[in-house]
């Protein structure tokens, strides 16, 4: 299968479609299939890795610190501070927790995971900080609208290495089409859609028979349908094996334009601002 790839401003080419890992390596009875899953993902080429400190408290990373074993330069290895940390030696001290849980000795791209009190100024400086000493390759944010960016920009200056922004995206969350994404298109930053299937709850008859024409599930559509979308990345969760292939073979979904009108009819574009939605 061979999966589109797509570059972070600054950053490493990533493929389109990655791996999400919130609720992972949380539940031991579920552990080993949670492993087999993302090697599997990983061994398709799914090599763009989602993780946060936040998860099960630390549980996911320790989890992909276990599971990456002999894999780890397979992979591009996102994780996420909390926003109470993003700043100052707070700052250190997640991202030095981050990678002794994650036995690796560099994070290939920290996020913010969401705005919070922290000036961003200082964020920026921190994530500087941390690149240079050698623990993160690249920086980004996650859940900020257009604003948010916009007031980013003002904080990281001239050298706009902000390289990512991960955002809620999926047939039933199109706001950001509206401003967000064509903001982020003209400065050549991708979005990384992430919950691109709704955590498995998108059900409509509509999109059900536009599967069964393809042969396939309403939720590899849904996710086709983002993988469709131009300069737009997708991290989907999946805890077995099998999800994992179907979540590959929707890459292979060619969308029709009959298809991807009858998806406008039934999940709208947006038509107004609409406040950035969070989960
Ligand atoms: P999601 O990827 O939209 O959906 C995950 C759910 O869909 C799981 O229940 C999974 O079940 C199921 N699933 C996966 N593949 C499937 C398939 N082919 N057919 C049917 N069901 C399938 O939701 P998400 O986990 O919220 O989002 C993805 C990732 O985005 C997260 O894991 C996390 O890394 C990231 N995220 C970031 C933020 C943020 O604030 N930045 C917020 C939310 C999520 P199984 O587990 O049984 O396979």
């Amino acid at each position: 299968m061979l999966l589109h790839h797509l570059s972070l401003p600054h950053g490493p080419s990533v493929p389109t479609l990655g791996q999400g890992t919130w609720r992972i390596g949380e539940a031991a009875s579920r552990k080993a299939a949670e492993a087999e899953a993302l090697r599997r993902g990983i061994a398709d080429g799914l090599t763009l890795i989602d993780t946060a400190e936040m998860y099960g408290d630390g549980a996911t990373e320790r989890f992909l610190g276990e599971a990456l074993e002999g894999l780890r330069d397979d992979v591009v290895l996102v994780s996420k501070v909390y926003p109470q940390n993003a700043g100052g030696s707070a700052l250190e001290r997640a991202c030095d927790n981050s990678l002794k849980r994650l036995k690796t000795d560099r994070i290939d791209l920290y996020l913010l995971h969401w705005r919070g009190h922290v000036p961003l100024a200082d964020t920026v400086d921190g994530m500087r900080r941390l690149q240079r000493a050698g623990k993160i390759l690249h920086w980004g944010v996650s859940n900020f609208d257009r604003d948010d960016m916009e007031e980013l920009q003002e904080a990281e200056g001239e050298a706009r290495d902000c390289a990512c922004n991960q955002v809620l995206y999926n047939l039933t969350r199109r706001g950001p089409e509206w401003d967000l994404l064509p903001w982020m298109r003209a400065r050549g930053m991708p979005l990384m859609a992430y919950s691109p299937l709704e955590q498995g709850r998108l059900s409509h008859p509509g999109l059900e028979a536009i599967a069964a024409r393809h042969g396939v599930t309403a939720n590899q559509i849904a996710l086709a349908w983002v993988l469709a979308q131009p300069d737009v990345i997708a991290i989907p969760k999946a805890g077995t094996v099998a999800h994992v292939a179907e979540n590959v073979a929707a890459a292979a979904i060619l969308l029709s334009d009959d298809d991807r009108a009858a998806l406008d009819r039934l999940f709208p574009p947006p038509v107004a601002p609409t406040a950035l939605e969070m989960l």
